[in-house]
């Protein structure tokens, strides 16, 4: 089976699928982003545990291969090597953040302790499916690794018919199967999936159906408590993905500023509370705007 890669679609105003959370969380939110170019970057402390965890992935996922082929025989002992493929991965990713780490003033034996444990669970499920796949083959090095899923970091999709676009963390392809995993930093909720993350996985489930239509099911991997959980598309979930992309996309098209979301909970969550609610700061930027797409029309 061809290998996802970039699935790339023509398409000048896509979407993106953060831009349609964004619509669901907040439209006055998408508004401020999108059209007045308002931006904040979150705090470098709320970023940095999940680029570091992200990282490691990424890490261990493009150099999986090199391992598998040194295994050429049943004395390999594969969980010890998976645990140095993350470790390695670890130290890599703290050397290259090195700067960040002095900033934050942390210390980078200290966070490599406490990130290194995080890992554990995927090593243990990484370590089951290539001792499974031993077991029932009875190959080694190069052919072992034919035999294993493959994993894609960072998959770039898009579809100019959805006229959305995404990329999805991690990609999972075995076979005629093809399963998105969507990494995040936090805990995961009592039972299922967050409302955004279920939401995520659908888009990322219909952006691949272009291509591969039997995918139904995605995963949501909470790094926090180690929690995988399974998000299985439905018919309600495909039309809220549409009409989110629908809904955006109008939005955008006008230049009509959104009321304040009426969830006040949210606000205080928003890493752009403080531009939204300076009210002259806004009426500038509406007036900036529409002087903008003003001198356009005349050109
Ligand atoms: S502060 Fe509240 S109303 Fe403003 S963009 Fe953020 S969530 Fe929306």
């Amino acid at each position: 089976m061809e290998l996802a890669g970039v699935i790339l679609v023509s398409g000048e105003k896509m979407l993106s699928v953060s831009d349609i959370l964004t619509y669901n969380y907040c439209q006055r939110k998408l508004f401020l982003q999108k059209v007045l170019g308002i931006v904040e970057k979150a705090p470098r402390e709320i970023t940095f545990s999940g680029t570091i965890k992200h990282a490691v992935f990424e890490y261990a996922t493009n150099q999986e291969q090199v391992m598998i082929c040194s295994i050429l025989d049943d004395s390999a002992d594969v969980f010890v090597l998976y645990k140095q493929l993350f470790a390695k991965g670890l130290r890599f990713v703290l050397l290259r953040e090195k700067k960040i780490l002095e900033q934050l003033q942390k210390n980078m034996i200290d966070v490599y302790k406490e990130y290194i444990l995080l890992f554990d669970d995927a090593i243990t499920e990484k370590t089951a499916v290539v001792l499974r796949a031993i077991k029932e083959f009875h190959v080694y090095g190069n052919d072992l690794w034919e035999k294993l899923p493959k994993i894609q970091a960072e998959c770039s999709v898009s579809s100019s018919s959805l006229g959305l676009r995404g990329v999805i963390d991690q990609l999972e392809l075995f076979g005629e199967q093809v399963v998105p995993l969507e990494l995040k930093t936090g805990k995961a909720p009592k039972q299922g999936v967050y409302e955004q993350h279920q939401l995520q996985i659908a888009a990322y489930i219909l952006l691949l159906q272009e291509k591969y239509p039997t995918v139904t099911y995605g995963y949501v991997y909470y790094l926090a408590n180690n929690e995988k959980r399974k998000v299985l598309i439905n018919p309600f979930m495909k039309q809220e993905v549409l009409q989110l992309i629908d809904l955006s996309q109008k939005l955008l098209s006008k230049q009509v500023l959104p009321l304040y979301c009426e969830n006040k909970q949210k606000c205080q969550n928003c890493e752009i509370k403080k531009h939204c609610y300076d009210e002259s700061y806004i009426v500038e930027k509406m007036q900036n705007m529409q002087k903008h797409s003003k001198a356009l029309n005349n050109t």
